[in-house]
């Protein structure tokens, strides 16, 4: 490694170490850490996650770094909070097209105070140039020794989903064709800065076995669910979570006709979906309260191995599209 790229990291990637269980962060060959540090008995494992942002493709390359940041942030700790892990550390792989002291400084800022706020350590990581693309990888604690898998759904289990759905694809529909409304504002955000559900997937893992957060569409993402627990699901559209911003999209922009498959099938929400078994629902529902986080009631898990949504007159609707499809 260059002097030139060592002083990049030391400039903007050491940030103070936030952790106890940090023997050794950036610097060395590799990072150290100390599992035994973490004091929750129960807890004897660690999920592990990686997720890749390429410049073009995973977002807009007018995109700023603030943005970008935030994004790879959620994309990974998302699916920490997923599989019901409390986030600990990260590794961040950075490919720069050139040393752009300004985007650094703006990447690296909103980078290190999302970690700081969450009590994250960035303990190493790697820095190329070539084309932009962000590469993170993201490990956190199975505090409780449960998690949620996708392969975990039962006959019965009531199907969940936090927040609502929709709002990134119209969000990506407003920065795609430069629509310049206000009352849209809130999509782009969700789309820019999503939140992953990590506070309350780690109240959400005492009640539920099984989860995936939602990157690909609900469509897709339940369907990964299915197939993993080998059955099938019901929805109802009339329970579907979407925003008065969304709902206003289409009122404005879309002939006043939601656009189902808009909703189901475009990614980029980062919300959870998960299912419940009857006699947790009681205890999910009054977490999601406490937490203040909205959920809804979206359907069943089913024995028929299909996955079929009803509307309104209880009519199967068909979707042609499920899902962003990365090849
Ligand atoms: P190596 O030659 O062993 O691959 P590098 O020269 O790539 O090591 O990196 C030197 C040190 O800086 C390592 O400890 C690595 O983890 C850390 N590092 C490199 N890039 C980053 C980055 N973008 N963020 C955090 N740490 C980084
Ligand atoms: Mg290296």
């Amino acid at each position: 490694m260059s002097m030139a790229e060592f002083d990049l990291i030391k400039k903007y990637f050491c940030p103070e170490n936030n952790r106890q269980d940090v023997i050794l962060a950036a610097g060395d060959d590799c990072a150290i850490v100390d599992f035994s540090q973490n004091n929750q008995p129960n807890c004897h494992a660690v999920a592990i996650t990686t997720d890749t942002l390429i410049s073009g493709t995973h977002f807009p390359v007018d995109t700023s770094a603030e943005d970008i940041a935030c994004k790879v942030l959620a994309v990974n700790l998302s699916d920490l909070a997923a599989m019901g892990a409390d986030p600990a550390w990260v590794c961040l792989s950075l490919t720069l097209p050139e040393v752009d002291h300004h985007w650094l400084e703006a990447f690296s800022n909103q980078f290190k105070q999302i970690l700081a706020a969450m009590n994250i350590a960035l303990i190493g990581g790697d820095t190329t140039r070539g084309p932009l693309s962000i590469t993170l990888q993201a490990m956190g604690f199975l505090s409780t020794g449960r998690s949620m898998q996708r392969s975990q759904a039962k006959v019965g289990d009531k199907i969940f989903v936090t927040g609502t759905l929709g709002d990134a694809a119209v969000g990506l529909y407003c920065v795609q064709n430069k629509i310049q409304d206000e009352s849209l504002a809130a999509c782009v955000l969700k789309l820019n800065r999503p939140q992953a559900r990590n506070q309350f997937a780690l109240s959400l893992v005492q009640h539920c076995d099984c989860a995936i957060d939602i990157s690909d569409g609900l469509l897709a993402d339940l369907g990964h669910i299915l197939s993993a627990s080998d059955k099938g699901a019901h929805l109802n559209l009339a329970d579907m979570p979407v925003s008065n911003a969304v709902r206003y999209y289409f009122n404005q922009y879309g002939n006043n006709q939601i656009d189902w498959s808009m909703i189901l099938s475009h990614g980029d929400d980062y919300e959870l979906c998960f299912t419940v078994a009857q006699e947790e629902v009681t205890n999910a529902v009054a977490l999601a309260e406490t937490q203040q986080v909205k959920l809804s009631c979206i359907g069943e898990i089913t024995e028929q191995k299909q996955l079929r949504c009803f509307d309104e007159k209880n009519k199967i609707i068909d979707f042609p599209v499920s899902g962003y499809l990365h090849f």
